[in-house]
């Protein structure tokens, strides 16, 4: 039986759980609630014109007067994208984040024109906190591919609960300390539950440091006579600092394309985290003026995205950059799996054009994941040694085989608990039990505004998509009820008109069929009005297209 019930600790992984995205979590003891982190996740494919994921606030809203602060783990959007929409509808409660989190969402919250309302501290290596009558957090450094990316660990009078965070074990990090081993060492026999990231869970051995990368770059940047082009992530800041490194050290100035590289590395210069003097970087307009090797070119869309720089460029349709023989293109980055056909048809276009091109490969390691492989998750688990996990951040294979590694470790079975989305766990003692889930169905976010794209917008905007649209005009006398003319049809992305005669006449004679039964109905019956009609059309051509076709346009009637 619950000692207590009034002082019971609650933990609800509430989004990020399942996937690789929109992570948020709180923890709420007594009258009170702290939150982990708050981003968004983009759609699948099937979502048409959808914009962002945000996790589903409803209980937090009904329970804002008890959120006492956000904590945020590091400025990756998928830990921090969703702020701007969360934060009004949750009052505004104060968000603690390391610098360079805090400068990444305060230059988000200038462009919404927030940035007055956001109340955001500063946190780093030394942070502990006191929230609240009851939290305390601390943070604890750790590596991953943003400067000031943290552990949290966060204890109450009736449990303490640990976050991992987006984590890798670096023994030689590029430009920032190490792990804080020593905190993590403290924490053992302190975690009640600790929340582990799954990114790399099926991945064997140790991610590869930053430093190799940093040197394998500079060997083959420094190697090439002719111009470089690197495309990298602009969320991997610990990448884009090795990369100015490299052309600081052979001697190349900077050309940087693309918006998001532009913002990245300006705040990475602001917070001191990269030091470059403005004259180590030039406009792409300017790249005439300067020799083949002379030039390193950074730039966006490693994943084939159309409109970015590297997709441009292999189309020639970059304004400033045009591929020659000479040129080397470096993939610095790995490839997300459903961007694989798209980065091959780009990276053809490339070569195509007359350049030589290096990816990363087991024998030359030019990436690394910021998210550790199973040593690094081993390491981790050593030095806190908690008492239950759960792992999170990954769909269920991937933390089903986190599972397996934590078993594996020696883990008890019954002390590695799997978790949903909107599942609330509650400490018993030493034991944690499943409470009532919390809404979670992620809100969709697109260019108009919050939640007001619902399934059925998302099913026309997928049946638009695939199969078009085609539209009836019907002249009709409203008193006679007689159809004036011959029907008209506008099709759009569903069949050519010209060529579709036969299906058209089809289409015509059903009409004055269904406009014939209908006329004969409405005269027995008053109950039977003009929306009857326009529906019975509709069902009735939707069948026949589809016979005729195997093609469901929409399918609309106008009646004037
Ligand atoms: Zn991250
Ligand atoms: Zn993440």
């Amino acid at each position: 039986m619950f000692t207590n019930r009034k002082e019971l600790l609650k933990l609800c992984t509430l989004s990020g759980t399942t996937e690789i995205g929109r992570n948020c979590n709180f923890v709420e003891y007594g009258d009170e609630i702290v939150m982990i982190d708050a981003g968004y996740s983009f759609p699948g494919q099937e979502m048409y014109g959808i914009d962002y994921l945000i996790p589903n606030v409803s209980y937090l809203k009904k329970n804002k007067d008890k959120i006492k602060a956000i904590l945020i783990t590091h400025g990756h959007l998928d830990h921090t994208g969703a702020l701007k929409w969360i934060l009004p509808e949750l009052g505004y409660p104060p968000i603690y984040a390391g610098g360079f989190a805090k400068a990444l969402i305060e230059e988000k919250m200038k462009e919404y024109h927030m940035l007055d309302k956001v109340k955001i501290f500063g946190v780093d290596r030394k942070s502990q906190l006191k929230i609240g009558k009851n939290f305390q957090a601390t943070f604890i450094g750790i590596n991953h591919s943003i400067p000031d990316a943290f552990s949290i660990f966060l204890e109450t009078p009736n449990g303490n609960v640990f976050f991992s965070g987006d984590y890798k074990i670096d023994l030689t990090p590029a430009n920032e300390p190490q792990t804080d081993y020593e905190k993590l060492r403290q924490l053992r026999g302190r975690i009640d539950v600790a929340l582990m990231e799954s990114t790399n869970a099926t991945n064997p051995g140790k991610a590869p440091s930053e430093k190799e990368i940093f040197e394998n770059l500079a060997d083959l940047i420094g190697r090439q006579k002719g111009r470089v082009v690197v495309a990298a992530f602009s969320s991997l800041i610990t990448r884009l600092y090795s990369l100015i490194e490299v052309a600081k050290i052979t001697k190349r100035k900077i050309v940087l394309s693309g918006r998001s590289l532009d913002q990245a590395i300006d705040i990475a210069r602001r917070k001191r985290y990269i030091t470059a003097e403005d004259n180590l970087f030039i406009k792409e307009k300017d790249i005439n003026k300067y020799a083949d090797n002379e030039l390193l070119l950074l730039c966006t869309g490693s994943q084939g995205e159309r409109f970015a720089a590297l997709n441009r460029i292999s189309l020639n349709e970059h304004k400033f950059i045009k591929i020659h023989k000479g040129d080397l293109i470096i993939m610095s980055s790995s490839e997300i799996p459903e961007n694989i056909s798209t980065i091959g048809r780009m990276t053809d276009r490339i070569i195509g054009l007359g350049a030589d091109l290096v990816k990363d490969t087991i024998d030359l390691k030019i990436h690394s994941t910021g998210h550790g492989n199973q040593e690094d998750m081993k390491m981790m688990y050593d030095l806190i040694q908690p008492r239950t996990v759960m792992p999170i951040h990954g769909p269920l294979t991937f933390r089903y085989f986190n599972k397996q590694n934590f078993l594996k470790w020696g883990m008890r079975d019954e002390d590695i608990l799997l978790t949903d989305d909107g599942q609330v766990w509650m400490l018993d003692g030493h034991k944690w039990v499943k409470g009532k889930k919390v809404e979670s169905k992620p809100i969709l976010i697109d260019g108009l505004g919050v939640g007001d794209t619902g399934d059925i917008v998302l099913k026309d905007r997928k049946q638009l998509s695939e199969f078009g649209m085609f539209v009836t005009v019907l002249n009709m006398n409203i008193k006679t009820r007689k159809i004036i003319g011959r029907p008209r049809f506008i099709s759009r992305g569903f069949v050519y008109m010209k060529g579709s005669q036969d299906l058209l006449k089809e289409i015509e004679n059903l009409i004055f069929d269904i406009h014939h039964d209908w006329e004969i109905q409405s005269q027995d019956n008053k109950n039977i009005k003009i929306d009857n009609f326009k529906e019975a059309i509709e069902k009735e051509l939707g069948k026949l297209i589809y016979k005729k076709t195997e093609r469901e346009p929409i399918i609309l009637t106008v009646i004037i």
